[in-house]
């Protein structure tokens, strides 16, 4: 379970101007897509369609076969995990920020999905900011550190579908290399589209759809992208 379909989708904010013109592809199964192309494509527009923000004006949506306009909000929440790009942390540790995804998973549960976001050696620490005991310093995490807890947290939660909005064109390469990583030990097995902002971020998915301008321009592999330049 966990097929991503968009159907020739057509959206506008406003009427006058068009921001996506007909777009269609799949996310099988337990695959990786990474939506990639220039700011102001429509990418974001995309996922926020898929979390039913706003409508297609036409063309459809469907989650396994079925129409995202037919099911309820809180099916639709259940199926979808969003990994932000700017993540709130709670006035609480790591550990609690990352049991948020699911208040009544178990201790182990939650060391696994830090360890997989590789964000498990700040589990018992409190993030800088907030009200740490006195003689005590608060940790300071970075944006790629704060991403990592958000993708802990998304994982906790285990939603079938992943939907990932890289924040990695505000960071520095380090980060993105380490973000990269834990999306990729994340993503392995389950459904995972990716709005990426650069192909380099995405050379493990199993396909890159460019869009331009609201329309796909190219799909394929990360080799294949390369081989047509
Ligand atoms: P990002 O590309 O960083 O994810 P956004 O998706 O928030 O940024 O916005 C992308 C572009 O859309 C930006 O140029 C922004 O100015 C524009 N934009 C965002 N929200 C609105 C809006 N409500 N009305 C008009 N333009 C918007
Ligand atoms: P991307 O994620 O590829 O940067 P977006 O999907 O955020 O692009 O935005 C696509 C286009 O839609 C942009 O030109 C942006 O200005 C416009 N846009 C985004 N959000 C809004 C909005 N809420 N109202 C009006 N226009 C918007």
């Amino acid at each position: 379970a966990g097929v991503v379909r968009f159907e020739d989708v057509r959206f506008a904010y406003d009427a006058a101007r068009p921001i996506l013109r007909g777009v269609s592809f799949e996310v099988p199964a337990g695959r990786t897509v990474a939506i990639v192309g220039p700011s102001g494509a429509g990418k974001s527009t995309l996922s926020r369609l898929l979390f039913r923000f706003y409508e297609p004006a036409s063309g459809r949506i469907l989650i396994d076969g079925q129409d995202i306009a037919a099911v309820t909000q809180d099916s639709l929440r259940a199926a979808l995990g969003m990994v932000p790009q700017d993540t709130v942390l709670f006035n609480d540790t790591i550990g609690y920020n990352i049991r948020y995804g699911r208040w009544e998973a178990g201790e182990d549960e939650v060391r696994e999905a830090a360890r997989l976001a590789q964000i498990d050696r700040f589990i018992a620490s409190l993030p800088e900011g907030y009200d740490t005991p006195v003689g005590e310093r608060g940790l300071k995490l970075s944006g790629g550190e704060k991403q990592r807890v958000a993708i802990a947290r998304t994982i906790l939660k285990g939603p079938p579908i992943l939907v990932l909005d890289e924040a990695t064109s505000a960071l520095d390469s380090f980060t993105e290399r380490e973000i990269q990583d834990a999306l990729d030990r994340v993503s392995r097995g389950r459904t995972t589209l990716v709005i990426a902002h650069r192909l380099s971020t995405v050379v493990g998915a199993d396909e890159i759809i460019v869009v331009d301008r609201g329309v796909i321009v190219e799909r394929g592999s990360h080799p294949d992208l390369l081989a047509r330049g």
